[in-house]
């Protein structure tokens, strides 16, 4: 695992690269419903690396804080989109707390992003063949189609995951999560560091930050909070 140098003072990012093989002392950590999540994974390593990446998640939010790893109860906030709680922001039942948090995994890595009283989305998404001229009606703007336009043929897929990563943290740190018109969502790839405009109902701000983090050799990764 490694920490990431803090973009901002009240953002903590971790990341890290979990094993394929199952862990006892990850699955003896995991709650209820992640055990049942575990358990309807048919592939046994995808099985174990939801397992690793919530026991490491869990250890790093039971230090954090000062709360036993095992006994840490997640919830999920409504969807800001259609109110349901299903695909809401994920957020610590017990302890209380006011730390708020985003998960993202992708093959065998994952990124975790804590944030005291403020909104964070994280996004991690490991580089992989993509159609980029198919997707890129539904997914990209109008500006983001010109700047991909302006690139070299081979940088294409990466360029489209990087600034999928980016969208993707917008629209978790919102709450909208996979409902976002991703389409509409401009995240100004040619930036690094940017801030993008996209609002939800029942939050008053509508400017976010969205930054890359350090890219891997296979994969890119991003975070977000309100501006
Ligand atoms: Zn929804």
């Amino acid at each position: 695992m490694t920490v990431t140098p803090e973009l901002d003072a009240r953002v903590l990012v971790w990341s890290g690269r979990v094993t394929d093989e199952l862990e006892t002392s990850d699955l003896s950590l995991l709650e209820p419903e992640e055990m049942a999540r575990f358990s309807a994974f048919r592939d046994r390593i995808r099985g174990a690396r939801y397992a690793a990446v919530h026991g490491a998640v869990r250890r790093l939010l039971g230090e954090l804080l000062n709360h036993a790893a095992s006994e840490i109860r997640f919830g999920r906030h409504a969807c800001p989109g259609c109110g349901r709680p299903g695909h809401g922001r994920p957020f610590v039942r017990t302890p209380p707390t006011s730390w708020e948090l985003s998960l993202s995994r992708s093959g065998p890595y994952w990124l975790c992003a804590a944030a005291d009283g403020m909104r964070v989305g994280a996004d991690i998404e490991v580089l992989r063949p993509v159609n980029v001229g198919r997707l890129a009606k539904a997914v990209l703007t109008g500006s983001e189609r010109s700047y991909m336009a302006g690139l070299p043929a081979e940088r294409l897929p990466a360029e489209f995951i990087r600034c999928w990563t980016r969208k993707e943290a917008v629209a978790k740190a919102s709450g909208i999560g996979i409902e976002a018109p991703l389409g509409r969502l401009e995240v100004r790839p040619a930036q690094p560091h940017a801030l993008v405009r996209h609002s939800v109902s029942g939050f008053d701000a509508d400017t976010w930050v969205v930054q890359d983090l350090p890219p891997g050799r296979d994969h890119f990764s991003a975070v977000s909070f309100p501006a």
